[in-house]
């Protein structure tokens, strides 16, 4: 059978990754960032590796369907470095879900294009343009601000998004992230939790993000969007 680029799909729908759907969450490999605190890490190495039969995961999005799954995240890695997933968000709508794109940001010539063809978008602003080299290995500033002015303006849905990590961010850093969207509709703050097995061992040791930092930075960003969400259990 013919091979998807989808790496993987999340055994059981989610709750929490599209807004106001249940959500199957499909997986694209490859990425062009080194967040060391990747939760994803399994995926960044196998860009160039077969996905799952197209077969497979068609099987598994009709029975999804059936128990009332109606929305569709492609996330990764990064699922705008892949040519292929026109084909996935085509087929995710043939088969009837709306749609939720997760990005980076890296790659707006992609998005663009990608905009029209999905119901929702979420990209990541991980840190301040300043810490972005250092933070997570990518240092193109423009194509992420180019990225959020194309979603701030023509994306049907959207949230920009941080992670917040208490030994990276600051409020300086998180001033600057609200300058940089400034205008958006709306920004999403969740906590870092670490795990065993993040790419940078550094990062395995970090404390979980304490509720009153979010609330903390979240009164800082609040002048600069519409709204702030802060997401998990606070
Ligand atoms: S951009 Fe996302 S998928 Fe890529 S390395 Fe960073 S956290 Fe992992």
């Amino acid at each position: 059978m013919t091979p998807s680029p989808v790496h993987g799909i999340l055994q059981n729908a989610s709750m929490v990754d599209f807004p106001g759907k249940l959500a199957a969450v499909f997986f694209l490999a490859g990425c062009n960032f080194r967040c060391g605190f990747c939760h994803n890490a399994a995926l960044m190495g196998r860009a160039g590796a077969a996905g799952l039969p197209w077969g497979d995961v068609e099987r598994t999005c009709r029975k999804f369907r059936d128990n009332w799954v109606d929305g569709a995240v492609v996330t990764g890695g990064e699922p705008t470095l892949n040519p292929a997933v026109f084909h996935v968000v085509e087929k995710l709508r043939e088969w009837g879900f709306s749609i939720k794109l997760d990005t980076n940001g890296s790659r707006p010539q992609v998005l663009e294009k990608l905009l029209p063809l999905v119901d929702y978008v979420a990209m990541d602003v991980k840190f301040a343009p300043a810490d972005y080299p250092g933070r997570a290995g990518f240092g193109d500033i423009d194509a992420l601000t180019e990225s959020i002015r194309l979603i701030r303006e023509r994306a049907a849905g959207y949230e920009f998004r941080t992670t917040v990590i208490e030994a990276w961010h600051d409020a300086a850093g998180m001033r600057a992230i609200g300058e940089w969207v400034r205008g958006a509709k709306l920004h999403v703050l969740q906590a870092f939790v670490p795990r065993d097995e993040l790419p940078d061992p550094a990062c395995r040791g970090m404390a979980e993000t304490r509720a009153e930092i979010l609330h903390a930075y979240a009164d800082l960003l609040r002048p600069c969007v519409g709204r702030v969400e802060i997401r998990g259990e606070f």
